[in-house]
């Protein structure tokens, strides 16, 4: 049985007292009322502490949004899985398609990431999703393959049993243009195939896929239904409790 995880994706948004008053509403707005799903919420590296402190104690799990693959060194500008495992961190997004189209990061850097994550003790998310034009040319299941095929090549099972992958194509992404739950289902299942053959179907079908790219708390209780989806990745709806708690409770 596969538990349902939310995750918000708050991006480059919010100094310490915004993140902590935004903590805050979600903390205590998922006290109230119980929910079936698992929640995390990724804030910048830059309040990662403060919301971890919010949130000591609470269901929900801290996630940053990226991280470098080494521990430590000379790499200015990084932030390294240790760092953030420090803070407190439970998840990490990896393969974000703001970090793979606006900062070039390949497939071949995403995964060199993933089995670093595991190893500090925290599980990864991994994003893939087609751009438009993929998608346009029929390319969609190809691109995907690829991306999951790069990322988990040599992967042990350590490392598969913490892992979820979010779909997220990138047309749906900050657009307000969400993927029906037809086009959800339809690549969700083609993910879990994939993985059922790489990984074997006990493995396979463990691992949790998201549906990511403009949800909404209209558009999330069909998104929450299609059998295929395990959760669902947040970004703009996430700023708000207002909206981020109706998705949570889709499920
Ligand atoms: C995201 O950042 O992962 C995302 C899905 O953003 P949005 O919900 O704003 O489309």
């Amino acid at each position: 049985m596969r538990v349902p995880l939310v995750v918000g994706n708050w991006k480059m948004n919010g100094n310490q007292a915004e993140c902590r008053v935004l903590a805050t509403s979600i903390a205590r707005g998922l006290g109230k009322k119980s929910a079936k799903a698992q929640v995390a919420v990724a804030p910048p590296f830059t309040a990662l502490a403060v919301v971890g402190k919010v949130i000591r104690g609470t269901d929900i799990k801290l996630s940053a949004q990226n991280c470098h693959w080494q521990t430590s060194g000379a790499f200015t500008g990084e932030v390294s899985p240790t760092m953030i495992s420090d803070l407190g961190c439970d998840y990490v997004i990896l393969g974000h398609s703001e970090r793979r189209h606006v900062f070039q990061e390949s497939d071949d850097l995403i995964a060199r990431k993933i089995a670093p994550v595991v190893a500090h003790g925290m599980r990864a998310i991994l994003c893939v999703g087609e751009t438009l034009a993929e998608r346009d040319h029929l390319q969609t299941a190809k691109v995907i393959a690829r991306q999951l095929r790069i990322a988990l090549k040599g992967s042990e099972k350590g490392v598969i049993d913490k892992l979820e992958i979010a779909y997220e194509p990138v047309w749906a992404i900050g657009t307000g243009q969400n993927a029906t739950p037809k086009q959800v289902d339809q690549v969700h299942r083609k993910i879990r195939t994939f993985l059922v053959e790489a990984l074997g179907a006990a493995a396979g079908n463990r691992v949790r896929i998201l549906y990511g790219g403009s949800v909404k708390p209209e558009n999330a209780a069909e998104l929450a239904e299609v059998d295929s989806v395990d959760g669902l990745l947040v970004g703009g709806a996430s700023l708000k409790a207002e909206t981020f708690l109706p998705i949570v409770r889709a499920f």
